[in-house]
């Protein structure tokens, strides 16, 4: 049943080169500032211990976490999870991640809508980002035209989630780069530096998007343009 349509690159393609592109961004910023060391030499972990009790957030745990970048805030165990780099190096990049990070844990101490509508479709997006494209395939092949629509629409959950995806994930740069500032964590210069990685971060979320949404357009190409020939 696997066959490529050169057509869809059409589509892809400049979604694909935004993806790679982010994530080279997203390496390259991260490896240059987690090689800066900040002035005050602060390590990651001794920030995150330094500003949650002052931000209200004293009841959030901070544990590890293996790999690189795999830094998170879980909403549900309520737990910071800091990679080794990030925890123990007292780098721009570290103080950057653990900022935004803790713009997460803001978020939901605030109770900030974005925040709470993701959380609520993550567990439909799990499903629908696999259903949906087999629907769409099922009902292109046996030429039903009502099940390929039905695989679109559950895909469109992805492309909500993706969109839903982009305020949470600028929302807690814009807090992190505020926490920076307010604890004096960085001077001017270095601020540049945090504001480059959380940037390039954000892009791959921007690049996330456009390939949800080129998929989606691709398969309503589809669908509409074999109607037409009907
Ligand atoms: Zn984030």
């Amino acid at each position: 049943m696997f066959y490529f349509d050169p057509l869809y690159l059409v589509f892809a393609l400049p979604a694909l080169l935004l993806t790679f592109y982010a994530q080279w961004k997203v390496k390259s910023a991260y490896s240059k500032y987690s090689k800066v060391p900040n002035r005050r030499g602060q390590s990651g972990l001794d920030f995150a211990r330094q500003i949650l009790g002052p931000l209200g957030l004293s009841y959030i745990g901070i544990e590890g976490v293996p790999g690189e970048l795999t830094d998170h805030y879980d909403p549900r165990d309520k737990v910071l999870r800091l990679s080794q780099g990030v925890a123990y190096g007292r780098t721009i990049a570290a103080l950057a991640i653990v900022a935004h990070e803790t713009g997460h844990a803001l978020q939901d101490a605030k109770n900030y809508a974005p925040l709470r509508m993701r959380g609520a479709i993550v567990p439909a997006v799990t499903v629908s980002a696999w259903v949906g494209p087999i629907l769409f395939m099922l009902g292109w092949f046996i030429g039903m035209s009502g099940v390929a629509w039905l695989g679109v629409a559950v895909f469109g959950m992805s492309l909500v989630f993706a969109l839903v995806t982009l305020p949470v994930e600028l929302d807690a740069s814009r807090r992190g780069l505020k926490i920076l500032e307010s604890f004096n964590a960085l001077d001017r210069d270095e601020l540049k530096g945090a504001r480059a990685v959380l940037t390039a971060a954000a892009l791959t979320y921007v690049a996330a998007l456009a390939q949800t949404l080129s998929t989606m357009l691709y398969y309503v190409f589809l669908l509409s343009s074999s109607r037409r020939q009907d």
